[in-house]
């Protein structure tokens, strides 16, 4: 008789050759049989690959027993002997950790949307049986608390339907989490707007780029300079606006319709800083000096520290709408994303990497940048429809001190953009200067100030670039889909061959 070693062995030995397969497969074939296609040959040599390496790679429970068994069994024989498996240990009492004190909510209840609550929260602690207790007998306490939150939730289902009527911008005690009615179209509009205009970096030909940029006379140094300041600004910008829409805004503004565009603006944010890293990989740039420009080079980085001071106060986990002061915070912010971040500081960049693209250099980059501004054009309308809404809904906000605030904001703005424009353009370049672009930059300021309702600052200037005009027509789209890469596929064209 074989030993079990020698079992062990010959089993072994058989596997690794590959007669066990070949044995096997032959005495389980119909003769009569169709031809099997060599696709279905391919899935069944796959699935004895897969039962071969479960056999070796997973030894059975019952199999690992029986190695435990006295020897004299084996010679006795297997066929009649029920295998004597190993004792189970007895189950031994665990002690749970001491429970906290529970707290149960009296009313009314938490709200998981963000909506205002409309009473105050009372609630009543109670001391816990702090005794250990074990697995088999569960804490009464426990129990008397999942009880207690099951109750809670089903006081939840009791809400009432969502009227038009009870829908606000900020401070909405309604339901969130119910889309309609909607109370604002527009905003819905631009949600659905913003998803036909869907695009990713991908999608354009870089490759003109990267010759351009890597040539040693492609391109001047004020234009290569140009390029560089651009992506460092933007690549840190873009992520300063979706960090502060999802940490510090979302939470805030309470109407569905206008998160659903949140939600979207925020994929766009996120596609936006994808596009500039993108560009800073496929020209090979050194990225520690690119992403880095919002600390090391002054008129990036007074443009992000502006901004900044305005998120860290709503980013503060405890930090809440309903009071004026806290509501002109949420304002203040609004106006400083919208109008000046997104509306005013990128406007220099802009002009200056779609005048490259005019002059058909960087035109991959260009191209990226026209479908960034695209985007961007309906992020700052966007903003502005909610600004004017909060100050529709909230008059007592918008006084003379908020007005003359917010005008100051658009006139920094103004101002620290046309610093960054004489740092990048300490010489004529690509049909423009630095005067042209502030000149540019007080017609745009114009457009803001007017756009919420402010008396524009800069009586009489003109637009010097009409074409940028153009370039952000939302119906100006046939050259996207006549560049796009052919090769890109979209998940509902996916193929398995
Ligand atoms: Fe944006």
């Amino acid at each position: 008789m074989l030993s079990w070693d020698d079992y062990d062995a010959t089993a072994n030995a058989t596997r690794s050759s590959g007669e066990f397969a070949a044995r096997i497969l032959p005495e389980e074939q119909d003769a009569n049989a169709p031809a099997v296609a060599p696709r279905e040959r391919q899935f069944a040599a796959e699935d004895a690959a897969a039962t071969r390496s479960t056999l070796e790679e997973t030894p059975s429970p019952a199999v690992e027993a029986t190695l435990t068994l006295d020897p004299a069994w084996r010679d006795e024989g297997p066929s009649t002997v029920e295998p004597v498996l190993a004792p189970t240990p007895p189950v031994r009492a665990v002690a749970l950790p001491k429970p906290p004190p529970v707290t149960t909510a009296k009313a009314p209840v938490d709200r998981l949307d963000g909506a205002v609550p409309s009473a105050s929260v009372e609630t009543v602690t109670r001391p816990v049986d702090t005794a250990a207790t074990t697995v088999a007998e569960p804490n009464p306490a426990i129990q008397e608390a999942v009880a207690a939150r099951l109750d809670h939730d089903s006081e939840m289902q009791e809400s009432q339907r969502v009227t038009v009527d009870q829908k606000r911008m900020i401070n909405c005690r309604a339901d969130l989490n119910q889309l309609v009615p909607f109370k604002y179209d527009w905003a819905w509009q631009k949600y659905l707007d913003g998803c036909a205009n869907h695009w990713m970096p991908q999608e354009i030909n870089m490759t003109a780029d990267v010759s351009l940029w890597k040539s040693d006379d492609g391109l001047s140094a004020d234009e290569r300079v140009i390029v560089k300041r651009s992506l460092g600004f933007f690549s840190t910008a873009d992520s300063l606006v979706a960090n502060n829409l999802v940490l510090s805004v979302y939470r805030l503004i309470t109407n569905p319709e206008c998160r659903q565009y949140l939600l979207r603006q925020a994929f766009e944010e996120a596609i936006h800083t994808h596009a500039y890293q993108y560009c800073i990989e496929s020209l090979g740039m050194d990225e520690g000096e690119i992403f880095n420009m919002y600390h090391e080079v002054p008129t990036v980085a007074h443009k992000a520290s502006w901004a900044l001071k305005y998120t860290r106060e709503l980013a503060d986990p405890n930090f809440q709408t309903g009071t004026v002061e806290n509501d002109k915070a949420l304002l203040k912010n609004l106006i400083a994303y919208y109008c000046v971040l997104e509306g005013i500081f990128f406007y220099c960049g802009f002009t200056q990497i779609l005048s490259m693209g005019r002059r058909n250099k960087m035109t991959g980059t260009s191209e990226q940048f026209q479908y960034i501004l695209r985007d961007e054009s309906m992020h700052v309308n966007f903003g502005i429809d909610v600004i004017n809404q909060i100050k529709l809904e909230n008059p007592h906000l918008w006084d003379e001190e908020m007005q003359d605030l917010a005008t100051s904001m658009i006139l920094e703005g103004t101002e620290l953009e046309t610093r960054y424009a004489r740092d990048t353009m300490p010489r004529g370049v690509l049909g423009m200067n630095a005067n042209t672009m502030a000149e540019y930059l007080q017609f745009i300021a114009n457009r803001r100030l007017a756009q919420i309702g402010l008396t524009e600052q800069f009586p009489g200037v003109k637009n010097p670039f009409p074409w940028m005009s153009e370039i952000m027509d939302l119906k100006k789209e046939k050259n996207f889909f006549e560049t796009r890469v052919t090769e890109y596929q979209t998940g509902g064209a996916l193929s398995w061959d």
